[in-house]
């Protein structure tokens, strides 16, 4: 017997002609027939410029707005986003080439992560990149590349924080981690920095990713303004910049909210003025992947083969895990969820059936759907997989099976 799952909430933020889904102001399968085969990845520019323009209304006017091109580097992506925020934040060498490569400012790309490579980093000091400095050790190596170079390095110190954000995805800070100084070693730190003659802009504190609670962001700004007020006064000049991380969530999975950015905004407005008190001057910047492409993409595949196995109906698809490995499950979920997935050509379609969609792979781990009821489907139709836009594409194990790469498209 099946058991149908939960169902997502109507996803509002494609458009439906007739029976078809409309992407970069065409149907899908007009687009389909552009790209030549599936299975391929589509974001859409006007809803990254969209997803922009709502963080400005929100959020106050001081706050500058970085990519964490992480969530996803696809160049003309990137490219995209560099003219609709104040910078962007990297976190590898290929990363950082493709970010200088746009009309980006060096001085507005940061470069975290642990582990940079002795390559890494100088190509970055060189380039004139902020190094967000993870550890003593590579504060260290920081300034004995500057100093081979001539170059002042512009660095700024990540802080691992004394405290966790509530309710999120993805802890990246509090207790011992693997990200950045942890805050009690920071004023030693800074006297260090001082002695090495180190371009010193200011601090990165990261808590932590996808997060839908605004009350858990609201408190996770709280309490890094004050961590990084306490620290600020171990500097003896003013901070040029101070992240305070990002960790704006998205809704997968059925029966979860959406952000309430408005009460994040709104949070800000009322602490920043104290705020001000102790940081005049200081740049303030919340640095966001997966909220500002996420909703923007979606996986295509098309279904290959119906079967019929003791009752379950599977559609089997030219796409799966390999392409994306996050809607499989396999990417850090620990109880696997569906994410929405629609029948692209039959939007409308009155009859439905529950199905799993599964992918090309000899695992049963490639599933893209598992037992959702989805429009009926027939050979040739078209999988949508939304909430695409992040961690997609780069974050699957392409080369698992030696099926083709999935071609990706800006339009
Ligand atoms: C991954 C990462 C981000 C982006 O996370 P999202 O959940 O995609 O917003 C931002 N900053 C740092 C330091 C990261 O490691």
């Amino acid at each position: 017997m099946s058991v149908p799952r939960p169902q997502h909430a109507p996803l509002a933020q494609f458009e439906v002609e007739g029976d078809c889904l409309q992407i970069g102001g065409m149907p899908l399968t007009r687009l389909a027939e552009r790209v030549g085969r599936t299975p391929f990845y589509a974001y859409d520019r006007a809803k990254l410029t969209e997803r922009v323009e709502l963080l400005r209304r929100h959020l106050p006017p001081e706050i500058h707005l970085h990519y964490a091109m992480k969530a996803n580097p696809m160049p003309a992506v990137v490219q995209h986003m560099a003219t609709l925020v104040d910078g962007i934040d990297i976190a590898s060498g290929g990363e950082q080439r493709v970010a200088l490569d746009t009309p980006m400012a060096p001085h507005l790309v940061s470069f975290a992560g642990p582990g940079k490579s002795d390559t890494d980093l100088s190509c970055a000091i060189a380039a004139g990149v902020v190094l967000n400095m993870e550890s003593e050790a590579e504060m260290e190596r920081i300034a004995v590349i500057g100093r081979r170079l001539s170059i002042k390095p512009r660095v700024a110190v990540r802080v691992n924080p004394d405290f966790e954000l509530k309710s999120s995805g993805m802890k990246m800070g509090g207790g011992p981690k693997q990200f950045g100084v942890d805050a009690e070693r920071v004023p030693a730190m800074l006297e260090r920095i001082r002695a090495l003659e180190l371009d010193f802009q200011g601090f990165h504190i990261y808590s932590g990713s996808q997060n839908l609670k605004a009350a858990s962001i609201q408190d996770a700004h709280e309490k890094t303004f004050a961590l990084a007020i306490r620290l600020a006064a171990h500097w003896p000049g003013p901070l040029r910049t101070l992240n305070i991380g990002g960790g704006f969530g998205i809704p997968y999975f059925p029966g979860e909210e959406r952000l309430d950015l408005a009460a994040v905004g709104e949070n800000l407005k009322r602490i920043l003025p104290d705020v001000r008190r102790d940081l005049p001057d200081t740049e303030i910047v919340i640095e966001l992947g997966r909220y500002l492409v996420a909703e923007a993409g979606i996986y295509v595949s098309r279904v290959i083969e119906r079967k019929e196995s003791r009752g379950q109906v599977y559609l089997v698809t030219d796409g799966g895990l390999h392409h994306h490995l996050a809607a499989s499950g396999n990417f850090g979920q620990v109880i696997r969820k569906n994410y929405p997935v629609a029948i692209g050509n039959r939007m409308n379609a009155d009859e439905r059936e529950t199905v799993s969609v599964v992918g090309p792979l000899c695992t049963p781990l490639d599933l893209l759907a598992d037992q959702m009821s989805l429009a009926k489907a027939e050979v040739g139709d078209l999988v949508v997989v939304f909430q695409s836009g992040a961690y997609g594409l780069s974050a699957s194990p392409v080369a698992f099976l030696s099926h083709p790469v999935a071609l990706e498209v800006l339009v």
